[in-house]
C-alpha cells in the first residue's frame, strides 16, 4: 500500500518533522536536557492513544451476524491489501463521517448516517478504503509525533507555524487515503461520486446533484486559486481531491 502514498503527503511530513525535529533538538540542546524531549515523546503517545481510543463500548461491534454487509466488505477489503485482522464498530449517528485508528489493534468506526446514505456497494468501498488506506499507511502513528512537535512549540510564533504545516500535512494524509481509496473501489466515477456527495451531503442532495458536482470537479475550475477556507481545514478541497484523484487514475492507467 505504502507505495500509492502520494508524493505530497510525503513531501509535508519530511517539513513538518523535519522542521519539529530540527526545532525539539536547538530548544533540547539549548533548554533541557535529552530525557526531557523523550519523556514529551512518551507523554504524547499516551495522551494520543487516550485521546484517539474513543470509548469503543458505546457503539455496537460489528460481526458477520450484525451486519454482514459492512463485515464482509471491510474484511475483504483489509485481506485485498493484505493488512492485520481489525474491529469494526458503528457508530449509531446521522454524522456522515468514519473514522480510522491504528494504535494498539486496528479498528475502524463507521458512521451509521454514513452506512445507510450510501447504498452502493462499489461508493462504500471507496469510503472504507480509504479509512483502511489511514491505517496502512500510518496516518495515526504519525500524529504522536506531530502532536509532541505541537506542543513542545505551544504559544509561540513557531507554534502557529506549526499549526499550518500540520493543518497542510493532515490534508496531504486524506489524498494518499484517497488513492487507497480508488483502488480499492476500482472506479473513479465512483470514487468522485463518494467525494461530491461528501461535499454536497448538509444539502440532502439526489443523484443528479451529485453528477452534476462531478461533472463541475472533472471539467470547471475551481473558482479560486487560493482559500483561507481550505488553508484553516483538515480536508483538502473537493476539487482539489478530484484533480489528484484523476490524475492519479491517469498514472495508473485506470482510465
Ligand atoms: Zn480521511
Amino acid at each position: 500500500m505504502k507505495k500509492f502514498r502520494h508524493p505530497k503527503e510525503k513531501t509535508a511530513a519530511l517539513v513538518t518533522f523535519g522542521l519539529g525535529l530540527l526545532a525539539s533538538l536547538f530548544f533540547v540542546t539549548v533548554t533541557f536536557g535529552c530525557g526531557l524531549f523523550l519523556l514529551g515523546l512518551g507523554f504524547a503517545w499516551i495522551s494520543i492513544t487516550m485521546l484517539n481510543n474513543p470509548r469503543l463500548d458505546q457503539y455496537h461491534r460489528i460481526n458477520h451476524n450484525n451486519l454482514p454487509e459492512l463485515y464482509e466488505m471491510v474484511h475483504q477489503i483489509r485481506k485485498q491489501w493484505r493488512m492485520a485482522d481489525l474491529d469494526i464498530y458503528l457508530n449509531p449517528t446521522r454524522q456522515i463521517n468514519a473514522s480510522a485508528s491504528d494504535f494498539g489493534k486496528d479498528f475502524l468506526i463507521v458512521n451509521q448516517g454514513l452506512w445507510m446514505s450510501i447504498q452502493n456497494d462499489v461508493h462504500r468501498k471507496f469510503v472504507i478504503g480509504h479509512e483502511l488506506g489511514h491505517i496502512g499507511l500510518g496516518h495515526s502513528w504519525l500524529r504522536v509525533l506531530a502532536y509532541q512537535a505541537d506542543n513542545a512549540f505551544q504559544g509561540s510564533l513557531l507554534g502557529i507555524l506549526f499549526q499550518f504545516l500540520l493543518l497542510n500535512y493532515s490534508r496531504k494524509k486524506e489524498l494518499s487515503a484517497d488513492r487507497i481509496g480508488l483502488l480499492s473501489c476500482g472506479d473513479l466515477t465512483a470514487a468522485l461520486e463518494v467525494l461530491a456527495f461528501l461535499e454536497l451531503s448538509p444539502h440532502n442532495p439526489n443523484m443528479a446533484d451529485i453528477r452534476q458536482a462531478v461533472k463541475q470537479m472533472v471539467y470547471g475550475k475551481a473558482d479560486h486559486d487560493f482559500s483561507l477556507g481550505e488553508l484553516l481545514s483538515t480536508h483538502p478541497d473537493m476539487h482539489e481531491r478530484a484533480k489528484e484523484l484523476i490524475a492519479f487514475a491517469r498514472q495508473i492507467k485506470m482510465i
